[in-house]
């Protein structure tokens, strides 16, 4: 994309920063294989992602850590409105069983009854959050779907957006969406996420989804600005 937009635009185009939340962090390694810890990865491309808006002027991340530090799953959302942001971005690494699965997974809010929901309640005793406002679940499916395009551009592999009602996607004021960057359990995708490479591609191309959602959302604002709506 375009140097010409890149031209265009002032080094905080977008105004609100991205909240990014590498999942996990002390004490709560996340999942562990291959020699690696998943809060580990996942702080490492959060980072990267951060340095990218940065580098690129796309936009700007405040990290909810940038160290190996355990915050709680309410203080995580708590921060986030806190800072103020455009749309928050949480970021894991996926283990299961099997070896065989592979590729990116991303969540919104709403109901499933898959494990999320089931894991969210097992982690301790977390002030109830209310479902998230609907026009916030509206963004963050926009949000997903650029996502999954733009990693799909870079040739990754991204299942269809899932819904959730994990803990950090009821966020009561951004739009939310949590974002499985792989699988630990898979070994060659292991490998690959332990690459700074990699990590740096997977950064890449998210700030390029949240660039172009940015971009929508701007638009969306002109036109009802425009037609009142
Ligand atoms: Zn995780």
């Amino acid at each position: 994309m375009p140097a010409q937009a890149a031209s265009q635009v002032p080094s905080a185009p977008m105004g609100a920063p991205t909240v990014i939340d590498a999942g996990h962090g002390g004490e709560d390694l996340g999942a562990v294989a291959a020699g690696v810890y998943e809060k580990d990865l996942a702080l490492a491309v959060a980072k990267r992602l951060a340095a990218v808006l940065a580098e690129t002027g796309t936009g700007q991340g405040a990290l909810l850590r940038d160290s190996d530090e355990y915050i709680p799953l309410d203080e995580r959302v708590a921060r986030s409105v806190a800072v103020d942001g455009g749309e928050f971005l949480s970021l894991h690494i996926n283990h299961v069983r099997s070896k065989k699965p592979r590729g990116i997974t991303i969540y919104v809010y709403g109901k499933s009854s898959d494990r999320w929901a089931r894991k969210a309640r097992k982690v301790r005793k977390l002030t109830p959050l209310a479902a998230p406002p609907r026009q916030a679940v509206l963004a963050s499916i926009r949000l997903a779907n650029a996502l999954v395009r733009s990693l799909r551009q870079e040739g990754l592999e991204v299942e269809p957006v899932r819904r959730s009602t994990y803990y950090v996607l009821k966020n009561p004021r951004l739009p939310a969406v949590l974002v499985e960057l792989g699988y630990l359990s898979n070994p060659a995708e292991a490998e690959l996420l332990k690459d700074p490479g990699y990590q740096d591609r997977l950064a890449r191309s998210l700030a390029q989804g949240l660039a172009e959602y940015t971009m929508q959302a701007r638009r969306k604002t002109e036109r009802s600005a425009v037609t009142g709506r």
